[in-house]
């Protein structure tokens, strides 16, 4: 019994908190914990597969759905909201956000227009959130 305390204290002591994360897969919002323990990455806090699944997509290739808008020229409102179809890879954000930026439509615009298509090859799409039509013009 000692012994079995004494090894179970040891790899405690060798366990150390990588990275303390949200599961956003569910409302519960449950705190996962991924850590390193020697060689290897353990993920803990998890209530079901879904949150395993989703700390072991954190700690591999963490990717996001982006919510924004796109400037709209002629349209009855300036601003379009758009968001990518798949979750983009985390690392990709900000050159998402430089391109989008940059990016002006013409209205109009219909909801699950695709604005931007397969942005650096990852498959994922910019689409309008909204319908958006064209600003009438009073005579
Ligand atoms: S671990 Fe499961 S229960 Fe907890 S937030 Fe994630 S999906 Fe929901």
């Amino acid at each position: 019994m000692e012994k079995l305390s004494l090894r179970l204290w040891v790899r405690k002591m060798t366990r150390v908190v990588e990275k303390e994360i949200t599961c956003i897969a569910c409302p519960m919002g449950c705190k996962l914990e991924i850590i390193r323990d020697e060689d290897k990455y353990v993920i803990e806090g998890y209530k079901c597969k879904k949150g395993l699944e989703y700390g072991e997509q954190e700690l591999k290739d963490p990717r996001r759905i982006i919510t924004t808008t796109v400037t709209v020229k002629g349209g009855f409102l300036p601003l379009v909201p758009v968001k990518t179809d798949k979750p983009l890879p985390k690392g990709l954000i900000f050159d998402l956000m430089k391109v989008i930026d940059g990016m002006s439509i013409e209205a109009p615009v219909e909801m699950g227009q695709i604005l931007l298509e397969n942005f650096q090859e990852t498959g994922v799409n910019i689409v309008a959130t909204r319908d958006l039509p064209e600003k009438i013009l009073k005579k």
